[in-house]
């Protein structure tokens, strides 16, 4: 069975208690830029989007990584393995969602691993934007819909904001 984190922007507030529990859950502090999630606000529309990684059935970023660091496990969460990481940084254009970004301290790259399966994210989202299901069904569907805005270009925050941006307009707002 695999489970996903799985994504709804128009129950979002863009309180970042996400990034918060993540970035202490991963980093032992509070510092969403080190989240492995992210909340674009976009305060003129009154809309927040999170992104997440989609833990691809065929990573990009695990096909780019020529030391073979990244795997995809049997539970579909794909990992980066710090050991085996040397900071070369070809994974990080290589998500098409810029969710995959090097740490300022270690010069690994970070991207998020489900917590091992129990998301701390999910857990702190008092809202439900965010849940944790079986990929299957009404989930699959939701999540092939945000997975059509693929972004090949730009940074990871570009690609983060273009991705929110698109959301966004197909939420009509
Ligand atoms: S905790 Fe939930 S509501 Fe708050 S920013 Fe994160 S996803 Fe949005």
């Amino acid at each position: 069975m695999t489970m996903t984190l799985i994504t709804n922007p128009d129950l979002c507030t863009g309180c970042n208690r996400c990034a918060y529990a993540c970035s202490a859950r991963h980093e032992n502090m509070f510092a969403p830029a080190l989240a492995r999630l992210s909340i674009n606000n976009y305060p003129l529309q009154g809309y927040s989007v999170p992104s997440v990684c989609f833990q691809c059935k065929r990573p990009d970023c695990l096909t780019a990584c020529p030391e073979q660091a990244i795997t995809r496990g049997l539970d579909g969460i794909v990992t980066i393995d710090a050991d085996i990481c040397t900071g070369c940084g070809k994974c990080i254009p290589a998500c098409s969602w810029g969710m995959v970004s090097k740490h300022p301290t270690t010069g690994k790259a970070f991207k998020c691993d489900l917590c091992g399966g129990d998301p701390a994210c999910v857990a702190e989202c008092h809202f439900n934007a965010l849940t944790f299901a079986e990929w299957e069904g009404d989930t699959a569907k939701n999540k092939a819909k945000q997975m059509k805005f693929r972004n090949e270009y730009g940074s990871p925050e570009l690609k983060r904001d273009a991705f929110g941006k698109s959301i966004m307009n197909e939420a009509g707002r």
